[in-house]
């Protein structure tokens, strides 16, 4: 029996590799897998510690991938270890901000949409993992 279609998407599969930062306050990245190694997802953020300050550049999911709680789990892993430190958002698409209002009440943390973090975050040059063009949540 031969089947067309992929499988189905199962979210427990998917593995989260985590790229650190080569600078103080520059990009890190947590880039989801599939069960197979594929890239369906990823998030873009930056720590600085001396400010206690972490912002968001981008997280995005890939179409088939939305809706099983990747995004929030993925923020989770970015967050989690920071929570007191002043976070903040990019700026949001409409269903960017239902996420981050949700992140935010689910965390107790404030994920300031538009805002751009302390000065060596908005230093940083744009790294490799920046990326555009990708489904966003
Ligand atoms: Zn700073």
């Amino acid at each position: 029996m031969k089947f067309r279609r992929p499988p189905p998407p199962c979210p427990r599969a998917v593995t989260y590799r985590w790229a650190p930062a080569a600078t103080a306050a520059g990009r890190q990245i947590i880039t989801l897998l599939d069960g197979r190694g594929r890239d369906i997802g990823h998030v873009d953020y930056q720590v600085c510690h001396p400010c206690g300050a972490a912002h968001v550049n981008t997280i995005a999911i890939a179409g088939p991938w939305q809706g099983m709680g990747l995004g929030r789990e993925a923020l989770h892993r970015a967050a989690d270890p920071w929570p007191t430190y002043a976070w903040s958002t990019s700026r949001q698409s409409s269903e960017g901000r239902k996420f981050f209002a949700a992140m935010a009440e689910e965390t107790g943390m404030d994920f300031m949409p538009g805002a751009g973090g302390c000065p060596h975050i908005t230093a940083q040059p744009p790294g490799p993992g920046s990326r555009t063009g990708r489904a966003l949540l």
